[in-house]
């Protein structure tokens, strides 16, 4: 029998399975992204506690099987790892539901990624201790994408390097993953889409941010909402279905 692992997880998604069994998603520190079967999950309260539920931060103990893709969970138990407690606020559960599909999204089985989930675990620390609102989605985005290799760039522009500082209006290019200057986008057959001064200088600010400060910064407005939407959606290949709740639920970014 192989032997068995432990690492801090948190759950993602869930599902029941067969009378008693449940199926989990988790974001390990040690061993990427897993999925894993807990038999006799519904019943066995010693074994699990109720812990695999969406948002639980687990200690997680489980075996590797020799064929099939799904790891064997044995237990799981909080032991000293930060509870995440957002199930009392419906803005936290909806920026919350985002932000752990938005991890499974870049993330991928067999792969390192204890990078994001530390990201992960910093984000609902934030979101469990704040406010739930478009600056801490918006440096979550930046944050989680940057991990993920697809840096964005907002303070200067990606052509000719210079800062915005004085320019009244960038353009954001899809393609470039950042932003270009109002003389270089004349060259660039993209287009772009103008983002404000205001707008770029939020979202450089945020990008840098520890994320337990994010909800207390200024987020970028509609303009900039629309430039990281676009780029999530031609990275991304599937469609995130949190979005919609989220933003029906989180005030929209105030125009810049
Ligand atoms: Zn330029």
């Amino acid at each position: 029998m192989p032997a068995e692992e432990a690492t801090p997880a948190i759950v993602l998604r869930t599902r029941d399975y067969m009378e008693s069994d449940r199926i989990v998603t988790l974001l390990t520190e040690q061993a990427g992204k897993l999925g894993g079967i807990a038999k006799g999950a519904k019943a066995s309260r010693r074994r699990f506690e109720h812990r695999l539920e969406p948002f639980s931060h687990v200690m997680l103990y489980f075996r590797r099987r020799p064929h099939g893709q799904l790891v064997f969970i044995t237990h799981a138990e909080a032991a000293d790892l930060q509870p995440f407690r957002l199930e009392d606020d419906l803005g936290r559960l909806a920026l919350g539901s985002y932000m752990l599909e938005l991890a499974e999204a870049l993330t991928s089985e067999d792969a390192e990624a204890a990078g994001a989930y530390h990201l992960l675990a910093e984000a609902l620390a934030a979101l469990a201790a704040g406010e739930a609102n478009i600056a801490l989605r918006q440096a979550y985005e930046l944050r989680m994408f940057r991990w993920a290799g697809f840096g964005m760039q907002f303070d200067r522009c990606r052509v000719c390097g210079e800062s915005r500082a004085q320019a009244a209006a960038v353009y954001f290019i899809i393609g470039r993953g950042g932003i270009v200057c109002a003389r270089c986008r004349e060259s660039a057959p993209e287009g772009g889409i103008r983002l404000s001064a205001a707008s770029a200088a939020a979202l450089a600010e945020l990008g840098q941010l520890p994320l337990a400060d994010a909800s207390a910064a200024t987020a970028a407005g509609a303009d900039g909402a629309l430039a990281i939407a676009r780029f999530i959606a031609s990275v991304v290949d599937r469609k995130l279905r949190s979005v919609e709740f989220m933003d029906s639920v989180i005030a929209p970014a105030t125009r810049a």
